[in-house]
């Protein structure tokens, strides 16, 4: 049975690019006769907020979109990603990095040979580590790259399916290149768990099949199908999409103020005008 969901962020009001999402998503789902599920993202109690989160339910249903319930919130399920992060935790698969973000950025910044070095320096000895711990010192959980590939014999055996295609146009069967994203964080300092691992533990838990989403998440893909291998979970097939913009060019984005689907409809734009703008009808 084919099961998409649309997973937004309750960080903000969702915009036309989200609309687009979505709508690709239940527009796969009704043509292969399968299941759509929303999830909230809401990890992060620091962006998140109650509002955001109703709006979504709201602006989705205003869109004329049905999806199944209850609906998974992440922040209710904080035990399922700890026993993840505690899994790769035994396996010697991720190391505490005590370092700001700015201090990644910068030690990036300055390695010759780019991110990968930068993040693969950052395991500490085990006796300075044990230190800062005791000295409560905050810090990250982050995969180990390394060790990754130590324990799977290189990646060269693991390929992500990709039926839409990356921002180069990358699709079929991938060879994972998980060194884009470098040693990413799994547990943020602030939250306990970040997003890739949340991920892909919600999308193996739900029975996800395909995940469709943007092209600005290809490079994600590569990292998540490397945790469903370490994880030993089922990998879901990738539809990415290419991304909406506007007249000028311009991706839509939270960062840029893009007119959100409540301002729409505030000035009179319907769903089914909406809908059409984007192909849909
Ligand atoms: N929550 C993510 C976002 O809003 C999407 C995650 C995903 O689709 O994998 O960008």
């Amino acid at each position: 049975m084919f099961v998409t969901r649309f997973a937004p962020s309750p960080t903000g009001f969702l915009h036309r690019g989200h609309a687009y999402s979505a709508l690709c998503a239940q527009r796969a789902a009704r043509e292969a006769n399968g299941r759509f599920l929303l999830r909230i993202e809401d990890i992060d109690r620091t962006r998140c907020r109650p509002e955001f989160e109703a709006a979504i339910h709201e602006d989705l249903g205003w869109l004329g979109l049905a999806w199944e319930r209850p609906v998974r919130r992440q922040s209710d399920h904080m035990d399922d990603y700890a026993r993840a992060l505690q899994e790769l935790g035994e396996r010697g698969l991720i190391y505490r990095c005590f370092m700001t973000r700015r201090q990644v950025a910068e030690s990036i910044e300055q390695a010759p040979h780019g991110a990968m070095e930068a993040y693969r320096s950052q395991a500490l000895p085990p006796e300075e580590e044990e230190r800062r711990v005791a000295a409560g010192e905050p810090y990250a959980w982050r995969l180990s790259l390394a060790r990754a590939e130590g324990l799977l014999g290189g990646f060269g055996g693991l390929a992500m399916r990709e039926e839409g295609a990356g921002p180069g146009g990358e699709t079929g069967l991938l060879p994972i290149r998980p060194e884009l994203g470098g040693d990413v964080v799994l547990a943020r300092k602030d939250v306990g768990v970040a997003y890739h691992l949340a991920v892909v533990v919600d999308d193996a838990l739900q029975g996800i099949t395909h995940v469709i989403r943007g092209q600005d998440l290809f490079e994600a893909a590569h990292v998540q199908r490397l945790l469903q291998a370490l994880l030993g979970l089922q990998a879901p097939v990738y539809r990415h999409h290419r991304l909406l913009t506007d007249a000028s060019g311009r991706r839509y984005a939270k960062r840029d103020k893009a007119e959100t689907l409540r301002e729409l409809r505030a000035r009179g734009v319907t769903a089914a005008e909406l809908r059409r703008e984007m192909g849909f009808d």
